[in-house]
């Protein structure tokens, strides 16, 4: 039974697909299990630089199944699960809630359980050790609901989901913080900003801007484009991460932001200058740009107060938005200008 392994969920979508890669540098003698039930949002591809990598081990599965949980965990005696899996699409959510309920509430349930019990009820029981196995959940600064001109998300923020993707990872985040509460496990979340940079879904803002501006098709922006995010760099995030997996303390919840707000119209304003000098063309890739009905629910503003982890944690962003989207404007042109 290999002892010093580490389940990850959902590692070959967007986050998970660029944090495992970081994790097995950082960790030369520690197993990564993957599970992924291999959605449309997962891609083995995204982990091509590692698939034969001798600590890397891809199981196609679903979080839902508790027996092939079960069975993993007895294979593996896992010292921690770090969770990535969901649905994580707001529009989709909107379509069709039903997926969202059942991966990210009842599938962060059951791995929860099933981590409790191989922890804490089992034979190889750590219940007053309880550092030894961490379960680290990975959630949104959604759960926070909207926020006006001013003000920023901390840890003490209400929750006030406004999308059933919202809510169902705000279910998730307290089915988390109950088991800590309850049963004394060794629980972790961080709330993060929208990630972005390589390897996110074609059906997400960033990939859709540059995919739309350089196949010639409008870029399609909702409203009037004033809706605010605070955008985070995916390697940024995968370093707060790591340190939150490793120093953060039990029970609590750390916010992850990178004190880059932009407005969408400014985003794709940004991208379409920076296309103009990678990729020119006759027009301005701004000519495309095209408003669009708004999302149902949209909310105005979200901003992260990442005190709390620059503080205790000295973690920063390295990346500002426009050195970020440089870098990924240029990985997206590899990607889709050879498809
Ligand atoms: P993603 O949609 O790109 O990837 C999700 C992965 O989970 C996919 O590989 C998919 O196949 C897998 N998956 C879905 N359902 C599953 C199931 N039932 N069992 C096993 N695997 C399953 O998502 P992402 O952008 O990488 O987000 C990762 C996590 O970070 C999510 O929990 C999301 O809520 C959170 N998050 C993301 C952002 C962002 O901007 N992308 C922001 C805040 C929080």
């Amino acid at each position: 039974m290999p002892k010093n392994a580490v389940l990850i969920t959902g590692g070959a979508g967007f986050i998970g697909s660029n944090y495992i890669p970081y994790f097995l540098e950082q960790h030369q003698d520690t197993t990564v299990v993957n599970i992924d039930k291999l959605t449309y949002a997962g891609d083995q591809e995204n982990l091509a630089e590692i698939r034969n990598h001798k600590n890397y081990n891809f199981v196609e599965g679903d979080i839902c199944n508790r027996t092939l949980l079960e069975e993993l965990f007895e294979k593996y005696e896992f010292k921690a699960v770090i969770h990535f899996a969901a649905e994580s699409h707001v529009d989709n959510s909107i379509k069709n809630p039903d997926a969202f309920i059942q991966t990210n509430i009842f599938g962060t349930f059951n791995l929860l359980d099933v981590a409790k019990k191989a922890w804490m009820d089992g034979p190889n029981q750590v219940k007053e050790d309880c550092d030894t196995c961490r379960f680290h959940h990975i959630s949104t600064d959604e759960v926070y609901g909207t926020l006006g001109e001013t003000g920023l998300f901390t840890e003490n923020t209400s929750y006030a989901p406004n999308s059933p993707y919202s809510a169902s990872k705000a279910s998730s985040d307290f089915i988390v913080r109950s088991y800590f509460h309850t049963y004394g496990m060794n629980v972790v979340t961080t709330n993060c900003s929208n990630n972005y940079g390589p390897k996110q879904h074609d059906e997400k803002l960033i990939p859709t801007i540059i995919r739309k501006a350089i196949s010639g098709e409008n870029i399609p922006i909702y409203g009037d484009g004033t809706n605010i995010r605070d955008w985070l760099y995916v390697l940024d995030h995968c370093k707060g991460i790591h340190l939150v997996y490793q120093n953060g303390k039990a029970g609590e919840t750390y916010n992850i932001g990178g004190r880059n707000e932009r407005n969408n119209v400014y985003i794709a304003n940004t991208i379409c200058e920076l296309l103009d000098k990678l990729q020119p063309k006759e027009a301005s890739y701004k000519a495309q740009i095209t408003f669009v009905k708004d999302r149902p629910g949209h909310d105005f503003r979200y901003a992260i107060d990442a005190s709390k982890i620059e503080n205790e944690l000295g973690w920063k962003a390295a990346e500002n938005f426009e050195s970020g989207i440089l870098k990924t404007i240029e990985w997206y042109l590899e990607k889709y200008n050879t498809k």
